[in-house]
């Protein structure tokens, strides 16, 4: 389809990310604008219409049309409808049939999948997967998400709306709790969450942290990026927390990888920029704990496509989409 694009977005709590792609991956435009997460879901529904026609105009300038567009969405959602049943980061979004609004507005195809599928589809196309037949990606960031890409396409499973969800694969049943009402999933010890909760535990424990996490803490601003701070400085708690996220990637990936029968993954999410102080615990894990692995067929790599991943997944995901119809 010369001179077709589609156009991808990627939807986050603070902001949203739109281009324009070609059906090789090539990108043409790149628009970011505020989420506005606390906002009603028609005035975001409005931006995205305003900003995809932009981007349409971009498309017309180049002689050229757009022929679907592709969402990803963080959160649980019905694929099918288009709609968005829950999402952390866009509370107000919920019950909102995006999808469908979308199409009625552009009347052209409009699909949607999480924001992990989506990484994952944007991997495979032009990222760190290209390559790579079978992998399981994982995405760090406030939560922990994950997908299967499998003989080089997304794996839906029975489509039941929560596939590659390796973010609450119980590690420890006697583990910390997780957001999702389970204890000890990935999630719980692996997550941006997770470190800052491990921060506050050893504050309520009594234990001497560095004065600004105490400060940060005290104040609710704690980000992950001062916990690894922290562990970058030696704080041994911080460091701690990283062992054991990267102990309970290790785990993970070791478990699923001897049930798949597959050897690699690729790690995204802004959580992975730690990738330092997690790498060594979950490659020693991994190493010695799933016995079935041959330790140096183990193939862990880091997002080629960093932020910008879920993006590409998104026009990606629109290109599929078409070639079904
Ligand atoms: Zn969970």
């Amino acid at each position: 389809m010369e001179g077709s694009y589609c156009i991808g977005i990627d939807i986050g709590g603070t902001y949203i990310k739109m281009g324009l792609f070609d059906a090789e991956g090539g990108r043409h435009a790149f628009r970011r604008a505020p989420s506005n997460a606390a906002g009603p879901p028609e005035a975001l529904l409005e931006a995205l219409v305003r900003a995809c026609r932009d981007l349409m105009e971009t498309a017309r300038l180049r002689e050229g049309r757009v022929v679907a567009v592709g969402l990803g969405v963080a959160g649980k959602l019905d694929t099918a409808a288009g709609r968005v049943v829950f999402s952390p980061n866009l509370p107000n979004m919920a019950g909102f049939a995006l999808a469908p609004r979308l199409h009625e507005a552009l009347k052209m195809p409009v699909f949607m999948e999480n924001d992990a599928n989506v990484f994952g589809l944007g991997e495979a196309w032009v990222g760190q997967g290209r390559n790579i037949p079978n992998w399981i990606g994982v995405t760090l960031g406030t939560g922990v998400g994950g997908c299967l890409i499998a003989d080089g396409a997304l794996w839906l499973g029975d489509r039941l709306g929560f596939s590659g969800e390796i973010g609450h694969m119980i590690v420890d049943p006697h583990g910390p709790p997780c957001a999702c009402g389970q204890t000890g999933c990935l999630e719980a010890h692996a997550s941006g969450s997770a470190l800052i909760r491990g921060m506050r535990e050893a504050l309520s424990a009594g234990e001497a942290l560095p004065e600004r996490i105490t400060d940060a803490l005290r104040t609710g601003s704690l980000t992950p990026e001062d916990v690894y701070g922290a562990a970058d400085s030696g704080d041994p708690h911080a460091r701690r927390l990283f062992q054991r996220m990267g102990w309970a990637l290790g785990l993970a990936l070791g478990n699923l990888f001897t049930f798949l029968g597959i050897e690699s993954a690729i790690i995204g999410g802004g959580v992975s920029q730690a990738w330092d102080q997690f790498h060594p615990a979950m490659m020693e894990t991994l190493r010695t704990v799933p016995k079935m692995l041959d330790p140096d067929g183990i193939r862990i790599l880091r997002s080629g496509l960093g932020p910008l991943a879920p993006l590409y997944g998104a026009a990606r995901l629109a290109w599929a989409g078409l070639d079904r119809f």
